[in-house]
């Protein structure tokens, strides 16, 4: 593993997407913390946090859903089935929510993470060591994590587009782009980082980041 040691990225390598800061409020929503929780792949694990402290997976998710069922009630009103997302993000009843998969940026990413997803089976053949690695655990978190944001991002976009004033939509939009940049950032950073490797996938992970800057701009802007 001295390789791994040896090859940590600089401050300045690190610096691919300017981080933004964490919105507190949007479009006049508070944005909870743990709403954190539900993408990133090292949640809090505090007691107070509203998801972590929950003991069975399965009970965070049902609690999550009868809140996102008072929000919408209190914020939403009656929306049709179609429109019942949420600022909160997955739930049990939306785990697999609806994705347009025919939608160009949907087909994009999700090419991007199919290609990625082969790399990683070729290192899973070659028993490649670097797989053990955070930047590789990374990776594999945050590109399902990516798509799956693009997908509720339309999502968001169609019901902003019938609901334009909708405040708990807009603090959902506002809340998925931070998502994507943090998302974008920790995949640039670790795919950089698999990429300097010595290894049978060094070429496609230099692929993969770029297309990924190509995409990125473009998700950014979602
Ligand atoms: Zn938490």
């Amino acid at each position: 593993m001295d390789t791994y040691k040896s090859k940590q990225l600089t401050k300045n390598e690190t610096k691919l997407v300017p981080a933004l800061t964490r919105p507190a409020r949007i479009a006049g929503v508070e944005i909870p913390e743990w709403w954190d929780c539900q993408w990133q792949r090292i949640p809090c694990n505090k007691k107070a946090c509203f998801l972590c402290s929950k003991q069975e997976v399965e009970e965070a998710w049902d609690v999550i859903a009868d809140a996102r069922a008072v929000l919408e009630e209190v914020s939403v009103g009656a929306l049709p089935v179609s429109q019942k997302r949420t600022a909160i993000g997955e739930c049990a009843e939306c785990h697999a929510p609806l994705k347009d998969s025919n939608h160009p940026m949907s087909r994009s990413v999700g090419k991007w993470a199919d290609e990625l997803f082969e790399v990683f089976m070729a290192g899973v053949v070659e028993d490649a060591w670097w797989l053990d690695t955070e930047a590789a655990a990374e990776v594999e978190w945050y590109a399902p994590v990516l798509l799956d944001k693009v997908g509720q991002q339309l999502e968001t976009n169609a019901w902003l587009s019938s609901d334009p004033r909708n405040q708990v939509a807009e603090a959902d939009h506002g809340y998925t782009r931070y998502v994507f940049a943090e998302c974008l950032l920790k995949l640039e950073r670790s795919l950089r980082e698999l990429a300097l490797y010595d290894s049978g996938q060094k070429a496609e992970f230099a692929l993969a980041i770029a297309r990924l800057t190509r995409l990125k701009q473009r998700i950014l802007k979602l």
